[in-house]
């Protein structure tokens, strides 16, 4: 267990525009499991290296449990890195792949063994040591390369997109296996994923990255429910944002006769709540409901998708319900205070 610190991380790579890692301070906490998440290109890879000490960044510190590892070589800071793209050697077989590193490390032959029949058990792979990786499927190969990182107890894992190769089932099942694998361990862990849902059911806290920046970390729900700005609620999925104009005309009116925490400076914030939040209502017994149009209703396999037009606003609000209501009905919005969340406008999209 080894609680990790990045302070103040920035790395520039020569000749390119603006740093890929910026400023970035982000601590793990100790056992955890946490997802970095972010598009394509927001320094994710770049950030696991310099943890990983493959990568000596332009500023900044990176401590294990307080100490300093910065002048460190990878070998000696006991952190693992299993790479996208995992490189299984392809002459050797699972289980001499798996003991790769206990061997380098001069470990007894009957010890190699044990702990690799131990891992093959570990990984859902017993009785395949013998085969080679072109034997394998990619999920299995996957499942290789994170027992062969493993075996030599890492103080931290750092899993880069290990779950972006696989097809949905293979998904699940190593998204449930990284999980136990990491319990049964205890080992920090830091897994990059640019996917929202895996991040959410992988990890106990994400840390989503933008541009090189930490633009927020906490559990998922603070994620999901909380976000600091549009951006992160809407690479959760956020789509309804009414704007503080808005507010002032419409909802202000309708939440200040329940009592409502109302934002002081309604013309600098945006009121968000999540499509699955919003409920329709008996405008007979919810006075204070929205009064809106339906205009138009998607089957989206678990639930139906609404876009309710509510005057004045620009945009109709998305509402997730179990039954569908036709186009062209009249409907009324209940929007929960306590689902509804302020944001700072103007953090654009
Ligand atoms: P991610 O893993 O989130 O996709 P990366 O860390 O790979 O992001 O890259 C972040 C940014 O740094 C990108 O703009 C990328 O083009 C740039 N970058 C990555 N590696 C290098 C490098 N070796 N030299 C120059 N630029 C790089
Ligand atoms: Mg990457």
């Amino acid at each position: 267990m080894t609680l990790v610190e990045l302070r103040e991380i920035t790395q520039q790579y020569p000749g390119e525009a603006r740093p890929a890692v910026d400023h970035l301070s982000l601590t793990l906490p100790s056992g955890s499991i946490v997802a970095l998440l972010g598009m394509s290109g927001s320094g994710k890879t770049t950030l696991l290296k310099i943890i990983a000490g493959l990568l000596d960044p332009s500023a900044g510190d990176v401590c294990f449990d307080g100490v300093s590892v910065k002048h460190l070589p990878t070998e000696q800071r006991g952190a693992i890195m299993v790479f996208q793209n995992h490189l299984l050697f392809p002459h050797m077989t699972v289980a001499q792949n798996i003991g790769f590193g206990l061997k380098m490390r001069g470990v007894p032959r009957p010890v190699i063994d044990e702990r690799v029949a131990h891992m093959l058990d570990l990984i859902q792979l017993p009785g395949l040591g013998h085969r080679r990786p072109t034997q394998l499927s990619g999920g299995q190969q996957q499942r290789v390369a994170l027992a062969r990182a493993l075996i030599v107890e890492p103080r931290l894992l750092l899993l880069d997109e290990p779950l972006s190769n696989l097809d949905a089932n293979l998904r699940d099942e190593m998204r449930e296996l990284i999980r136990q694998v990491q319990r049964h361990f205890g080992i920090t862990t830091l897994v990059v994923t640019h996917d929202q849902q895996d991040a959410v059911l992988l990890a106990d806290h994400i840390a989503l990255m933008r541009d090189g920046r930490l633009q927020q970390f906490g559990p998922p729900d603070a994620l999901f429910y909380r976000p600091v700005d549009e951006q992160v609620a809407r690479f959760f999925g956020g789509v309804n944002f009414i704007p503080g104009a808005a507010v002032e005309q419409l909802i202000h009116a309708a939440l200040s006769t329940l009592g409502a925490p109302l934002p002081n400076t309604p013309g600098e914030v945006v009121l968000t709540i999540r499509p699955e939040q919003i409920q329709f209502c008996d405008p007979i017994q919810h006075p204070q409901a929205l009064p809106g149009i339906v205009d138009h209703c998607q089957f989206m396999g678990t639930y139906y998708r609404h876009a309710v037009r509510v005057a004045p606003l620009s945009t109709p609000l998305i509402v997730h319900s179990h039954a569908p209501i036709t186009a062209g009905t009249t409907v009324a919005l209940c929007l929960p205070l306590e689902h509804l969340w302020v944001i700072a406008a103007g953090s654009a999209t």
